[in-house]
């Protein structure tokens, strides 16, 4: 028999909140998590987003407040520890939807750095039960005595290994010794590197273990497909599988922001409707892209992997690796992003002469990293973008293209096509 919501004892009020959302039944992270947290147990989450991590730490979260007697001001009790201000945004959109109907209001606040620091003091005046928070701007605002970290009794770190990535372990130690040293943590990330390991280890006591690999598993709905094609040629070739394929909704990653920018000028240019979305713009601006392109008024967002992970956007078919990710793990984030909760995905990466080795170890690395991947992604050509840079190595599955060694003059040709994009 499956699980329920109902056989957790969750309060009725939250119960109602997820019927609202339409969460039939608990995920398997949600099944695993939720009760040891229930209990007060730390527990230790290996788990992506798009595993329904957010509701598997904040449904055991809502229910500890609706069973004690809020004081006011409001003390923070619960303190969630996250890496970007979208995912901010997004947890504390879900703990606000969760626990809209309990009886006592529960007062959520999100904070999070690149806006203007005093409407979050204002909003903390009357103090805050549940805090989510980047952990710059939350020392900012203990420094400046806009709140006490002192009394929280549940701290949960989520994606603890992009906390690290972007730098914030000196941040995370401190905000760590400013918490009372009795109280229960949650512990969440999609890796487990050393420096994640050694923070869960100096984190948690006796925890729980549970390892879901959501995405992993989703990979089986995601078609992975690997286009070669020479790098000064891309825009061009997006365009063409855009209109020729009708994407209605793309999501393409770049590896700077200055791509994102000139990508999105081209291909408005040529009449598709598209954004940047990067980590140097205005708060006011990502969110606004972001609800364009859910409301599908974008069809085209060029991302830098700022919005890899973390984002949730539905029904998002098709996902494009205009540059190659860094590793295999972005990889898998990258592509995590299309394919969610059963649907049907595709993930294609364009490929050059120069990346092609680079191609090869994501893709050795997937196939080490789990039992998942995907048998090989075989490189594609397309017609009218057949690469004049390949190297004669490189034999072609569709047969008779053959590439030839660029020529000194072909490079430089090369070189600058692209200094000029
Ligand atoms: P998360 O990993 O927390 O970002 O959640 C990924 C997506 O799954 C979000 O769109 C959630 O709204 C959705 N979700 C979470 N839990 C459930 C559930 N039990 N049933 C259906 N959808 C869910």
């Amino acid at each position: 028999m499956s699980i329920s919501f109902e056989s957790f004892g969750l309060h009725p009020a939250l119960l109602k909140a997820l019927q609202n959302k339409a969460y039939a039944q608990p995920t398997p992270i949600q099944q695993s998590a939720i009760p040891p947290a229930l209990l007060g147990r730390d527990v230790l989450g290996s788990a992506q987003t798009g595993s329904g991590k957010t509701a598997a730490y904040a449904l055991p979260a809502l229910q500890h407040l609706a069973t004690q007697t809020l004081l006011s001001p409001r003390r923070t009790l619960v303190l969630v520890l996250v890496p970007t201000r979208e995912l901010a945004m997004q947890v504390g959109e879900v703990f606000k939807q969760l626990g809209h109907h309990l009886p006592q209001a529960v007062q959520i606040t999100t904070l999070f750095g690149g806006v203007s620091i005093n409407p979050q003091m204002m909003r903390l005046r009357g103090g805050a039960d549940i805090v989510v928070a980047t952990p710059g701007r939350l020392l900012d605002l203990v420094d400046r005595n806009a709140l006490s970290l002192a009394h929280v009794e549940a701290l949960i770190l989520d994606e603890a290994d992009r906390l690290l990535d972007m730098g914030f372990a000196a941040e995370i130690e401190r905000i760590l010794s400013l918490l009372p040293a009795k109280r229960q943590n949650l512990f969440f990330s999609a890796t487990f590197p050393s420096a994640v390991q050694q923070l869960a280890n100096t984190l948690l006591a006796e925890p729980v273990r549970i390892n879901v690999q959501p995405e992993v598993e989703n990979a089986a709905d995601i078609t992975q497909r690997a286009i070669l094609v020479d790098s000064p040629n891309r825009t061009q070739l997006l365009r063409h599988l855009i209109e020729q394929n009708k994407w209605s909704r793309v999501l393409v990653f770049v590896a700077t922001k200055h791509a994102a920018e000139m990508i999105a000028v081209k291909l408005r240019k040529a009449r598709i409707n598209a954004e940047p979305f990067h980590g140097e713009q205005s708060q006011g601006k990502r969110v606004q892209v972001l609800a364009d392109f859910k409301a599908a008024r974008l069809t085209v967002v060029v991302a830098t992997d700022v919005a890899a992970r973390g984002l949730d956007i539905a029904q998002l078919p098709v996902v494009v690796n205009f540059d190659l990710p860094r590793s295999a793990v972005d990889y898998t984030h990258r592509i995590g992003r299309t394919g969610r909760a059963g649907e049907q995905g595709l993930a294609v990466s364009f490929v050059s002469t120069d990346t092609q080795a680079h191609w090869r170890l994501i893709q050795k690395r997937q196939d080490a990293n789990a039992q998942h991947v995907a048998p090989h992604v075989a490189l594609d050509v397309v017609a009218g973008f057949e690469p004049q840079e390949a190297p004669l190595e490189i034999s072609f599955s569709n047969g008779g293209i053959k590439g030839k060694r660029p020529s000194k003059k072909d490079k430089l040709r090369a070189q600058a096509v692209s200094n000029a994009e």
